[in-house]
């Protein structure tokens, strides 16, 4: 299968290419030519299939022309090594905990095919080009792509994340590994490290010295395996027998974005949302038909502190930009800092369950929907575990929460990074290399 880029001014690349290059040559993103619905037989009888088998099939179209039968399979096994619970909270109330991984934050998953597929990718060329990979964290990206490419031969990695904005332990996970990672810590904020890569990627000096690729969502394989996680989690819920929605914490609605692919592969889901902190152009492009970008807002759920989210182009791109279409699969809302506050302690409360800031806006975004839709099981997504951001958690709930093992490991080692203010100061660290 061959990708196109949503901009059309670029040729049709194979998967190995759209991952290598990371964003095409017309600063597109990269968007799969077809997307061939998986038998309903699939569905029928998804219990009965592992993990592995269900990813097996759903990935299997976009990236077999690139990569063998068995290697896929290996490559799976090895990203797919923990669990996705589907954890009942209320009555038609669930989560799907997407925290099991090594870096305890949902990228995980992404991060590990993309680097997986890069490991291969090069080691089959033999190819004694390193490639680059870039890219701006606002939180949990950081560590995972940092967890996920640590000592991938050939592949070196650059992570640039605000200085100050993103919490300790998320610090300590993308500056604490060393070997082929470097974190850069930028005087500024998350748009500004975004626009710092997006500028690195349209310079053609460093371009004809390096191959530089983009680790972010943009690049097609961290987005799109990242629709297992909706096949899993309707795999558990199904026996429940009512509709079912999934409610998503959206950043760069990448996720989502992914979960509305699983649907166009036939996953029996009618509606989606998107649920948002005051970051809210989404909501209000679904409220307005305009899309009106703005700079970010720093929240409690840093991970998603995005105020031009760069999938968004793509969810509108699977729904040949008609809103009326959207509307009747996509629902956003938004909410505030103190909300998802109050959502974290009545559901410690209530059901002595610990969510994560950013899940607790995708619990509620699911309550929103269910007021009107009451009659569905409504999945929010649990994007990271609740020690990720300990204060925020531990001063709402007014309990000490237990520190994982994965967590506790870097907790004590040594930051290490470099400071810069401006984009020359990248370039020249890119080039000096
Ligand atoms: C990245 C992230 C999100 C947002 O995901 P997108 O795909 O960017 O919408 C939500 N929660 C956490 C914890 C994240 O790390």
């Amino acid at each position: 299968m061959n990708f196109y880029s949503l901009n059309k001014q670029a040729p049709q690349v194979s998967f190995k290419t759209a991952v290598v290059a990371g964003i095409a040559p017309d600063k597109g993103l990269y968007f799969p030519e077809t997307i061939e619905p998986l038998p309903n037989s699939f569905f029928e009888r998804i219990e009965e299939l592992s993990n592995l088998e269900i990813a097996f099939n759903a990935i299997h179209q976009f990236v077999s022309a690139d990569i063998p039968n068995e290697k896929l399979k290996e490559i799976l096994a090895k990203v797919l090594d923990f669990n996705f619970p589907v954890v009942p909270i209320e009555d038609n109330v669930a989560t799907l905990e997407l925290f099991h991984g090594p870096t305890m934050a949902f990228k995980d998953v992404g991060a590990r095919f993309m680097a997986n597929c890069l490991g291969y990718f090069s080691d089959s060329e033999n190819s004694k080009n390193d490639v680059t990979v870039l890219v701006a964290t606002s939180g949990d990206t950081g560590g995972a792509v940092a967890n996920g490419f640590l000592g991938v031969e050939g592949v070196k990695v650059v992570i640039l994340y605000p200085s100050g904005k993103v919490s300790d332990i998320q610090e300590r996970q993308l500056t604490t590994l060393g070997q082929n990672i470097t974190a850069l810590e930028v005087d500024g904020t998350f748009d500004d490290c975004q626009k710092m890569v997006k500028t690195a990627f349209l310079d053609e000096a460093l371009l004809t010295k390096m191959q530089l690729t983009s680790a972010n969502s943009i690049n097609v394989a961290r987005w799109l395996p990242q629709l297992f996680y909706f096949l899993f989690a309707y795999k558990q819920a199904k026996s429940e027998g009512k509709e079912i929605v999934f409610s998503v914490p959206s950043g760069n609605f990448g996720n989502i974005c992914a979960g509305l692919v699983a649907q166009r592969l036939g996953m029996p889901v009618k509606h989606f949302v998107a649920a948002t902190n005051v970051n809210d152009t989404v909501p209000e492009f679904m409220r307005t038909n305009k899309y009106d970008p703005k700079p970010s807002t720093a929240t409690i759920s840093n991970a998603m502190d995005v105020g031009d989210p760069s999938n968004f182009i793509r969810i509108r791109h699977l729904f040949q930009d008609d809103f009326e279409l959207l509307k009747t699969n996509l629902s956003s809302y938004s909410f505030t800092d103190e909300e998802t506050k109050i959502a974290l302690g009545s559901i410690y409360k209530n059901s002595k369950y610990i969510a994560d800031p950013h899940g607790a806006v995708g619990y509620l975004g699911l309550k929103k929907y269910q007021e009107s839709h009451p009659n569905t099981y409504g999945i929010f997504l649990e994007t990271a575990h609740p020690v990720k951001f300990l204060d925020v958690v531990e001063e709402t709930i007014g309990e000490q929460i237990t520190i994982p093992a994965q967590i506790k490991s870097v907790m004590d080692k040594e930051k290490k990074s470099i400071r810069i203010s401006k984009y020359a100061e990248l370039k020249e660290y890119l080039l000096q290399r």
